[in-house]
């Protein structure tokens, strides 16, 4: 076999590299980095009956930063330390990332999916104070349509808009109109929690503006949706690669 035909060579050529997002997510966000691709290339590669090879090794800089070495063989993953991970028909997890290897050599790394889908649960939202309509965002997410800022101590409401193009809302920014929906029976307790009672309830939240319901909707923040874009983005890269390696397991 000549050296560039080696399936070494092929996992440096077809070897995904995820670029970062952001300067900010820049040491989080995968990086698959090529070193030392050629190292062992033609030298002594050989593939005998087992399809394996003896020498020759791709380093992978997982999403953690963390730099592993994989080897050109499929479903065997090896730590620097040498240690062996658990690895199943090209699959490896290592702290929180996913490398996945096909059959044809690509090897990717991930988040781990629910790494993924935490960060998707945790997105920020925006609510407004009950007596003041100040934003408030709550960074860990979305909790109930009732949130007491931690801040201020005060109940606030989560942030509703209204979607109808015929509506004239604008808010005073230029942005969406915001409003919210108090719930009836719910206030805010003497301990600072929320507290829920018995009350007739107010009916589906309805727009300030042009009367609509259908039309009302919670409201996101634009870096939110941008964000939600991105790690739904995430997921289905690591589905489909998911997807590709059992393709090649049902062959
Ligand atoms: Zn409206």
């Amino acid at each position: 076999m000549r050296p560039i035909d080696s399936p070494l060579c092929k996992v440096g050529l077809v070897l995904s590299v995820l670029r970062p997002k952001t300067p900010r997510r820049s040491r989080h966000i995968a990086t698959l980095c090529l070193l030392g691709l050629i190292a062992g290339c033609g030298d002594g590669n050989s593939r005998g009956a087992s399809n394996e090879f003896r020498s020759g090794e791709v380093n992978v800089e997982l999403p953690s930063g963390e730099i592993i070495r994989v080897l050109p063989k499929q479903s065997l993953v090896i730590l620097p330390s040498g240690e062996e991970l658990r690895a199943t028909a090209g699959e490896a997890t290592v702290g929180e990332s996913l490398v996945l290897m096909a059959k044809d050599g690509t090897v990717s790394a991930h988040r781990k999916p629910d790494i993924v889908s935490q960060e998707l649960v945790r997105l920020p939202t925006l609510y407004l104070r009950a007596d003041t309509l100040e934003r408030v965002v709550a960074e860990s997410g979305y909790e109930s349509n009732a949130f007491v800022d931690p801040a201020t101590g005060q109940l606030c409401w989560i942030a509703l808009t209204c979607n109808n193009a015929a509506c004239a809302s604008a808010g005073p920014d230029g942005g969406p109109v915001l409003f919210l929906w108090p719930e009836a029976g719910v206030s805010l307790g003497q301990n600072g929690q929320v507290v829920r009672s018995l009350a007739p309830s107010n009916g589906w939240p309805t727009c300030p503006h042009c009367g609509g319901q259908k039309t009302v909707e919670k409201f996101e923040l634009p870096e939110v949706v941008s964000r939600r874009g991105k790690l739904e983005a995430e997921l289905r890269r690591v589905r489909d690669a998911r997807d590709a390696i059992a393709r090649d397991r049902a062959q």
